[in-house]
Formats: structure tokens, C-alpha cells, sequence
């Protein structure tokens, strides 16, 4: 999927609702020091469900809601929303008729916030697993800052593994392949606690048969 726009209003520095067009091809956006340019991307980040304000060079979450300039007020609320062209049909199947998938996000001051997928009221968790394995999301290859491409030559093997792993598209399996894990681990502690019950039945079963063995007179002359 490819991102085609980018609305932002009351999202840090853009006071005004600003759309951003991202037509087939690279884009670039230039502008001098300070103009925003970070933000776009904080905008992007946090739209795809970002939790932690720091990524996004806040302290708090409701430092990305404008808050104001000599010339203007603050705002109440922030919003941005994101759109993504499905031309190739390559969103999940429950998309397949949509020809765009749009996610915004919402944070009013009062601490409200709000998620929608295609308008309609979502949950982080509907952001997310729509992106999982698209490779994008907030900790996803997708975005990668100045300091990062660094940060991914100096990487562990694992985490570099990880970046690739997600290329890949094989995160939606691993899930599933610890729940099986867990299962044949329990399954595993079923057949030592039955091998066990096996080997105690044995033994009765011996002491039994020796028991049973024994000459009856002898048994009988015990009694007497
Ligand atoms: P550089 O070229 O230096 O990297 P930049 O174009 O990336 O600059 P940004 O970091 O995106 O610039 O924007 C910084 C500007 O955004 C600052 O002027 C800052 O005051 C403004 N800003 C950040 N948060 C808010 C907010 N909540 N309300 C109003 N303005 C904000
Ligand atoms: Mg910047």
C-alpha cells in the first residue's frame, strides 16, 4: 500500500489544516529550519498508533496539539489522518473493496482520544493489525530518521534479524507458532506425568504377581 495523502490539523506547528499529496514516486519535502518538517513525520508516526511522546520529541502526548503562537490560540484537539491507496488490492481481504484505507487520530484535550478506520470508530489494536507485517508502523523499517541507518549498520544480528523478519512478512506467524510451542510443552509434561502413573501401575502389577505366585498351602498354613 502506498500513502497518497497526509491531513494534519491542530498537530503540533500546523495550526491549520494542511494536506500533504504523495503522488507515485519519491517525495521530498524542503523547507527551512524548523518550518515542520519533523513534524510531518511525528504526524505520520503517531497516526499509525505511537504511545510513547518521547518518539514523538515530546514529554507528554498532549504536547503534539498545538498550543499556540503569538498570533493564535491554542487548540483543543489534533488530528491527523492518513490514506493509503488500495489500487493492487494488496490490503487485507475485509478491504479488498475499498480502492483507499484512511486511518486518522484524534486527541482532545480534555484526554480523550479516538481512532477510525475508514470514518468508522476503530481500536489501536484494528490500527495495528492492518499494518502488521505491511511494514509500516511506528517501530516498523518504514520510517527511518537521521541517526537510524547507523543505528541499523552497528545493530545486533537479532535486531537487524527483526527488521528483516518484518520485510519478510512472517511476523503474523510467530504468534502462533509460540501458542503451538506451548501446547507440545504441555502436551510434553502430560506424557512424562502418564509415563510416570505407567511405571507406578508396573510396579503394583509386579508386586501383585509375586504376591500371586507365592504357594497358596504356604499361605494357607501361615493363616492357620
Ligand atoms: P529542522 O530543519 O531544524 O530539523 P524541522 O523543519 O524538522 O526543522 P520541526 O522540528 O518539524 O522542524 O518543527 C519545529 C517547530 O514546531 C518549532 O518551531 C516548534 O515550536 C513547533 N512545534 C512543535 N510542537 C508544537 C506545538 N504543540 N504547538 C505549536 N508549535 C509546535
Ligand atoms: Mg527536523
Amino acid at each position: 500500500m502506498k500513502i497518497k495523502r497526509l491531513a494534519i490539523h491542530g498537530f503540533k506547528s500546523f495550526v491549520d489544516k494542511t494536506t500533504f499529496s504523495f503522488p507515485s514516486g519519491a517525495s521530498a519535502v524542503l523547507g527551512p529550519n524548523g518550518c515542520g518538517k519533523s513534524n510531518i513525520v511525528d504526524a505520520i508516526r503517531w497516526v499509525l498508533g505511537e504511545q510513547n511522546a518521547r518518539h514523538l520529541r515530546g514529554k507528554d502526548m498532549h504536547d503534539v496539539i498545538f498550543n499556540g503562537s503569538e498570533a493564535r490560540k491554542p487548540l483543543g484537539m489534533a488530528e491527523v489522518v492518513l490514506t493509503f491507496g488500495n489500487d493492487e488490492g494488496l490490503a487485507p481481504a475485509r478491504f479488498a473493496n475499498f480502492t483507499e484505507i484512511e486511518i486518522a487520530r484524534r486527541l482532545y484535550r480534555s484526554g480523550e482520544s479516538e481512532y477510525f478506520i475508514n470514518k468508522v470508530p476503530s481500536r489501536l489494536r484494528d490500527i495495528v493489525d492492518l499494518f502488521t507485517d505491511t511494514g509500516i508502523g511506528t517501530r516498523a523499517y518504514s520510517i527511518i530518521e537521521q541517526g537510524q541507518v547507523g543505528w541499523l549498520i552497528n545493530a545486533k544480528p537479532e535486531e537487524r534479524r527483526n527488521i528483516f523478519e518484518e520485510a519478510a512478512g512472517i511476523n503474523k506467524f510467530k504468534p502462533k507458532k509460540d501458542a503451538a510451542r506451548r501446547r507440545l510443552d504441555s502436551a510434553k509434561e502430560n506424557l512424562v506425568r502418564i509415563s510416570d502413573i505407567v511405571g507406578e501401575v508396573k510396579r503394583q502389577l509386579n508386586s501383585l504377581n509375586r504376591q500371586a505366585k507365592r504357594p497358596r498351602g504356604t499361605r494357607r498354613c501361615a493363616t492357620n
